[in-house]
C-alpha cells in the first residue's frame, strides 16, 4: 500500500525529478589524520544521508582505497594509512552514484536487495532494478 502510494507520488512529481536530483547532497567527509590512521569524523552523517548500513559503506571505502578500516566506539571510520579528504570524497561520490542514486530516474530512494543471490539496486521511486556500480 505504502509502496503504491510512493509510485503514485513519483508519477505525479515527474517534472520535479531533475530538481530533486540536484538537491541530493552528501556531506563532505571530515577527515583528520591520527598518526598512520585517517579518521572520518562524520562517518555517521554520511551513512545516515546515504541510508546505507555502516558496514556497507565501510566495506566499499576499504575496497576503493585499498586499505583496512574499522568503526570506532564513537561511530567514526578509521582508515589505515594517510588519505586526503579529496580521495575519500571521491570514493563516497562513487558509492553514491553506483549504490544509492537510481540510474533510471536519478533519485536516491533506493534499497539494495537480493535478487537470485546477487545484490541489486531497487528504486522505490520508479521501481527500476539495476546492477550495482563498481
Ligand atoms: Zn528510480
Amino acid at each position: 500500500m505504502e509502496y503504491d502510494d510512493m509510485l503514485d507520488r513519483a508519477i505525479d512529481e515527474t517534472p520535479d525529478i531533475e530538481e530533486r536530483e540536484s538537491r541530493f547532497e552528501v556531506p563532505d567527509p571530515e577527515i583528520r589524520q591520527e598518526g598512520n590512521v585517517t579518521v572520518v569524523e562524520n562517518f555517521q552523517a554520511l551513512v545516515d544521508r546515504l541510508n546505507r548500513s555502516e558496514s556497507a559503506l565501510l566495506r566499499y571505502l576499504q575496497e576503493e582505497l585499498g586499505t583496512a578500516a574499522a568503526i570506532d566506539e564513537s561511530g567514526r571510520a578509521r582508515l589505515t594509512g594517510g588519505f586526503k579528504r579529496r580521495r575519500v570524497a571521491a570514493a563516497v561520490d562513487e558509492y553514491t552514484r553506483g549504490h544509492v542514486i537510481c540510474s533510471e530516474c536519478g533519485l536516491p530512494d533506493t534499497r539494495i536487495v537480493d535478487q537470485n543471490g546477487a545484490d541489486v539496486l531497487k528504486c522505490d521511486a520508479c521501481g527500476a532494478i539495476g546492477g550495482l556500480g563498481t
